[in-house]
């Protein structure tokens, strides 16, 4: 592979623009962040069930 320009191939999976390689693969540091907060989010909505269930049950 012959590497002349930093030509990212590929469009942002959020917005459809141009990936840039510094925030693969999306195109901006604002694309990237909007999808780790979703990720986080989807993480974060799913019920707690695991969090309180070793020291909660503590009479
Ligand atoms: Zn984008």
């Amino acid at each position: 592979m012959s590497s002349k320009k930093t030509v990212t191939k590929g469009k942002c999976p959020l917005c459809g623009a141009p990936t840039q390689a510094e925030f693969r693969p999306f195109c901006s540091r604002g694309c990237r962040d909007r999808d780790l907060l979703n990720w986080l989010g989807d993480a974060y909505r799913l019920p707690g069930k695991n969090l309180q269930a070793d020291d909660a049950d503590f009479d």
